[in-house]
């Protein structure tokens, strides 16, 4: 079996130099993050905000620390003083709190919008529509500390590649658009371990990436 490190190493190898990886370390010990750690990497990714606190506290202090799940607005304070990147804001009023949050410590936080575009119900995120009254209220009425940096979506959990394909495909139009009027959007945060090779190809500057890693 390769070792964690190999798999970095090959997932990394594979990427082009201009997509940022997240290595996804939830549920993961310690040890295993420090591994990957010690090769360089400082991008890392969780989804439960308690699991994220208490491994903040206990690693080293330049790891860049990125939200990647669903984020409970009354949770926001905990994370707020030192998270790099929230990647799902998922309602305007979320997006509220983050201010209220960044204002309190005095730091202005970088956020994605997540979008809708899995055909699962369950999923969370903003539909298209939502995305685009949510920028432009932006721009009327700023939030002076969040940093609204792109968008990020899940596409749906299937083998069939035609329909990831068609989802991030409406997914890199849409965004595209949006660049055109607004110039701050430069992330895509799509692609996991079952489809970032796709995600790529359909125009991601950022994957998040677990399982491929810590097998
Ligand atoms: C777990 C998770 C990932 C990583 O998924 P893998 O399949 O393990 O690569 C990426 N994004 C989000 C939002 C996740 O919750």
């Amino acid at each position: 079996m390769a070792s964690i490190l190999e798999n970095f190493k090959k997932v990394k190898a594979s990427l082009p130099n201009d997509v940022t990886l997240v290595v996804v370390s939830k549920t993961k010990p310690i040890e295993s993050i420090m591994e990957v750690y010690q090769s360089g990497h400082r991008i890392f990714g969780e989804n439960k905000v308690q699991e994220l606190t208490e491994k903040h506290a206990q690693l080293p202090q330049d790891i860049k620390w990125h939200f990647i799940g669903h984020l409970q607005t009354n949770k926001v304070k905990y994370i707020a003083p030192f998270v790099d990147l929230i990647h799902a804001v998922d309602s305007p009023r979320l997006l509220k709190e983050i201010n209220k949050q960044g204002a309190k410590n005095d730091r202005v936080i970088s956020c994605l919008l997540q979008a809708k575009i899995a055909q699962e119900e369950s999923k969370y995120g903003l539909s298209f529509d939502a995305i685009c009254t949510l920028l432009a209220n932006c721009v009327t009425t700023p939030l002076p500390y969040v940093k609204i940096e792109g968008l990020m979506a899940m596409a749906t959990n299937t083998q069939q590649e035609a329909i990831i394909r068609k989802e991030l495909n409406s997914l890199y139009t849409f965004f595209n658009e949006q660049k055109e009027k607004y110039a701050f959007l430069n992330t895509l945060s799509i692609g996991m371990s079952n489809d970032y090779p796709i995600a790529i190809e359909e125009g991601s500057t950022m994957v998040r990436v677990g399982s491929a890693i810590y097998k």
